[in-house]
């Protein structure tokens, strides 16, 4: 049976596309969009080449589903099932996932699958390998466009308070406030952050920071944010940084304001340049105790059941991130272009089928 997806033909190219809809083994299941979102990665990958050559390769890796078929050792889930879908969908069994960074089960980074070593999710169907383990069911009181943002978008957000280890009382500064940068800010304010300074220019991401817990607002076009946060802190800097947007030289930056003992937590995509620099003085000559983490998302259904749980007790609003809802299939390409232009009242576009 054949099936349209949209897809990346080559770098810089994208368009629909024709074809088998894919095979589901023993452990798998076949699952179809309900709502889906492009992502920043999508824009990376296509424009810049982030991860090389692909080809005909359908694109996306954020979706709410239904699952259509399942293989025959799946115990937990059924056809009609409604699911939440991780961006990350490890080898459970994999000695990294033993390990416990399942993220890069079968390689550094390879627990990414979708969009980056098989078809993603814009396509009519696709396929998730150990459904059991990487599948969570949507709870029935969820929006399911809202609940898109648990794919990547509070994962990975989160994933930068983690890594950062923010703690009750801590001052964090975080850089970047697209949409993961926001869920960085909600998550700092959920673990007790006091000071929660947010860098960023679009109004509406600014207006957004503030309602998930941002007491202050910087504008990296109004100077060196280095600068502006010595100054909010009278020269002391901030506990934990976690970097969700900027380039290669957000990094200079995030070790001159973070305090020694301090921890820096980044989830930014950093696909250009061979090096990331560290400042030899701020970084205390090498002893300065000023931690540098940088991670991809943890992926798997007890993550997925718990981070969904936040948005069923109302600790978590993701809605506040969906500034542009398309209905229908055919609105995918619109809605990837809008996540490459990034239009100044965008956060997140969010097609529901
Ligand atoms: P956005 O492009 O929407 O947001 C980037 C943010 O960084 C914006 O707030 C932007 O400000 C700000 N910014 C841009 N330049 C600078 C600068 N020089 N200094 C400080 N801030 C700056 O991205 P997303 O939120 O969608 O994604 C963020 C990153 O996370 C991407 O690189 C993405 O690929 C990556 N990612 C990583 C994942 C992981 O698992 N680790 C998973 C998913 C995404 P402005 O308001 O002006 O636009
Ligand atoms: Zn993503």
């Amino acid at each position: 049976m054949k099936m349209k997806g949209f897809a990346m033909l080559g770098i810089g190219k994208t368009g629909w596309i024709e074809k088998d809809v894919p095979a589901c083994g023993p452990l798998d299941a076949i699952v179809k969009p309900l709502a889906v979102s492009p992502c920043t990665s999508d824009i990376h990958t296509v424009w810049e080449g982030a991860i090389g050559e692909r080809t005909d390769m359908i694109l996306g890796h954020e979706a709410v589903g239904e699952i259509v078929e399942v293989g025959k050792l799946v115990k937990d889930l059924k056809v009609g099932d409604r699911v939440i879908v991780p961006a990350i969908t490890p080898d459970w069994g994999s000695l990294e996932a033993q390990a416990g960074y399942s993220m890069h089960s079968g390689g550094m980074l390879a627990g990414w699958k979708f969009s980056n070593f098989k078809d993603g999710v814009f396509g009519e169907y696709f396929h998730v390998n150990e459904a059991d383990a990487n599948l969570a069911i949507l709870p029935d009181s969820l929006d399911p466009a809202a609940a898109v943002m648990l794919s990547d978008m509070v994962p990975t957000g989160f994933h930068g308070v983690e890594l950062a280890d923010v703690q009750f009382g801590d001052s964090v500064c975080v850089i970047g406030i697209g949409p993961v940068g926001l869920m960085s800010v909600a998550g700092a304010a959920l673990r007790g952050a006091s000071h929660l300074y947010a860098v960023g220019s679009r109004p509406n991401c600014v207006q957004a920071a503030k309602e998930y817990g941002a007491t202050d607002v910087i504008n990296y076009k109004d100077g060196d944010i280095v600068e502006q946060i010595m100054e909010k802190t009278r020269g002391k800097g901030v506990d934990r940084v976690i970097v969700a947007g900027g380039d290669n030289d957000t990094f200079i930056q995030a070790v001159q304001m973070v305090k020694p003992g301090g921890v820096i937590g980044n989830v930014n995509y950093l696909g250009s340049g061979d090096y990331v620099r560290i400042p030899r003085v701020e970084w205390g000559c090498g002893m300065g105790h000023k931690t540098i983490a940088g991670g991809l998302m943890p992926g798997g259904r007890r993550r997925m059941e718990k981070l969904a749980s936040l948005m069923e007790t109302g600790r978590l609003d993701t809605s506040k991130l969906l500034t542009h809802r398309f209905q229908g299939f055919e609105h995918l390409e619109e809605a990837l272009l809008l996540m490459k232009d990034k239009p100044r009242d965008l956060i997140k576009p969010v097609v529901v089928m």
